[in-house]
């Protein structure tokens, strides 16, 4: 099963798909995660996506598409991969149709999108923070860690990420609004799309996807 989450920076994407993951055991393929390793490999593509993801810009149709094809090729997701952040544009969306063919995955399944206003986004994005070693994610007022500053998981530091600075917020807010708005009309025209409120507690967001995913599992 191919399961995509679209939805605004800040929306939630990277947490419940951990949780669908862990669930359904699909691995989840975020594209921020593996760009963002990357940058800290400072490799050929962490050169060519630094500058851009510091800006809230994205990155090129192609680049990503061949980021994308490769991960989806390794065995682990043989039996489907929950999308995080992948497609962003309609062009990608399309893409990504031929990646799904080539990879035996066949096609999309699924498509959330979790909905989330503006203003929430922006408290949200503005106080969250990221460990370092694992990856793990706090907001300094709805989800603080025990110990300030200290990863409650692996007691990694906390970190704000480059692009949760108010200017890039801003950015990519826009890009959302300009490029990846488009894609829920491509996928409501086939049909599988569903609209998650992405408001409030974790947990009860969690319980929305949920019910979505298991309605398409029992189908
Ligand atoms: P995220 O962690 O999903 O918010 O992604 C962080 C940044 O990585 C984005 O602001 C973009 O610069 C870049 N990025 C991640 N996924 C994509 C994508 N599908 N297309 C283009 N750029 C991407």
């Amino acid at each position: 099963m191919l399961v995509v989450f679209l939805g605004p920076p800040g929306a939630g994407k990277g947490t419940q798909a951990a949780r669908l993951s862990t669930k359904y055991g699909l691995p989840k393929v975020s594209t921020g995660d593996m760009l963002r390793e990357a940058v800290a490999a400072g490799n050929e593509l962490g050169e060519r996506v630094g500058a851009i993801m510091e800006a809230g810009e994205l990155v090129p149709d192609d680049t990503m598409a061949a980021v994308v094809e490769q991960r989806l090729a390794r065995p682990d997701c043989e039996g489907g991969a929950i999308l995080d952040g992948y497609p962003r544009t309609v062009r990608q969306a399309e893409l990504l149709e031929g990646i799904a063919t080539r990879t035996s995955l066949g096609g999309v399944d699924l498509v959330l999108l979790l909905s989330v206003p503006e203003q929430e986004l922006v408290r949200r994005l503005s106080g969250r923070r990221v460990c370092a070693e694992c990856g793990a994610n706090y907001h300094v007022e709805f989800n603080p860690p025990a110990r300030e500053g200290v990863c409650d998981r692996c007691g990694g530091e906390l970190r704000q990420r480059g692009d949760d600075t108010e200017d890039a917020i801003r950015e990519r807010l826009r890009v959302y609004r300009e490029q990846t708005g488009a894609l829920a009309g491509h996928y409501r025209a086939g049909d599988t799309l569903h609209e998650v409120d992405g408001r409030g507690d974790i947990d009860d967001v969690f319980r929305r996807v949920d019910a979505v995913v298991s309605g398409a599992v029992r189908a």
